[in-house]
């Protein structure tokens, strides 16, 4: 697999999208990679292709591996742990870095060698993703989700690095939904009312 490191956002959010699959997050339906299935179509949902290799029950243990690996350099405690920790995951690619032309441009590559695993190949996705977005935008855009009844992180590349939720569907949503509810119960003690619906 072949990759540059202008553009991060690919691997960033291939992070934010893996540690989103542990069961950790997804404490009521449990992991989302449990099988070489949900693992192919996580890699096609990415525009990542697996190539004409099989996605096995081996790299399924191997990328729910290294899923752990991400998630503890996300949550770092400072940036020189995230940096670490992505370097660490860069070593994956067992090459040296070329220059070589992209869109007419000369752009640093890096090509991971012939005999790397599947999990190898989004390692080193994934660390170009992480170095490049502290490197373009800092660390303060490792992040934990804002929701109270969530253990889901994220890497913020938006442009205006505002992102507050792991899943601002349904996150975000949730939490907006309480507030209302919150703020609905507010104005009804206030008022002396009862409840308006039961839920
Ligand atoms: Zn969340």
């Amino acid at each position: 697999m072949q990759l540059t490191f202008t553009d991060y956002t690919l691997g960033a959010s291939v992070a934010t999208a893996l540690v989103l699959t542990a069961p950790e997050v997804l404490v009521a339906t449990g992991d989302a990679l449990t099988d070489g299935e949900s693992l192919h179509t996580f890699l096609t949902e990415h525009a990542l292709v697996p190539g004409d290799r099989p996605v096995t029950g081996t790299d399924v243990d191997e990328v729910r591996a290294l899923r752990t690996r991400v998630r503890d350099v996300v949550v770092a405690p400072d940036e020189e742990a995230i940096v670490d920790g992505a370097n660490q995951l860069l070593r994956a690619a067992r090459t040296v870095p070329f220059l070589g032309r992209h869109d007419g441009t000369w752009t640093w590559h890096l090509e991971t060698a012939p005999e790397s695993t599947l999990a190898d190949d989004l390692a080193v996705v994934i660390g170009t993703g992480l170095l490049g977005t502290v490197a373009a935008l800092g660390p303060a855009r490792f992040r934990s989700c804002e929701s109270p009844s969530c253990n889901g992180i994220f890497v913020d590349t938006s442009r205006a690095g505002r992102r507050r939720f792991c899943m601002p569907q349904v996150c975000g949503n949730r939490v907006n939904v309480a507030n209302f509810r919150a703020r609905r119960r507010e104005l009804q003690d206030r008022r002396g009312t009862g409840p308006l619906d039961a839920g």
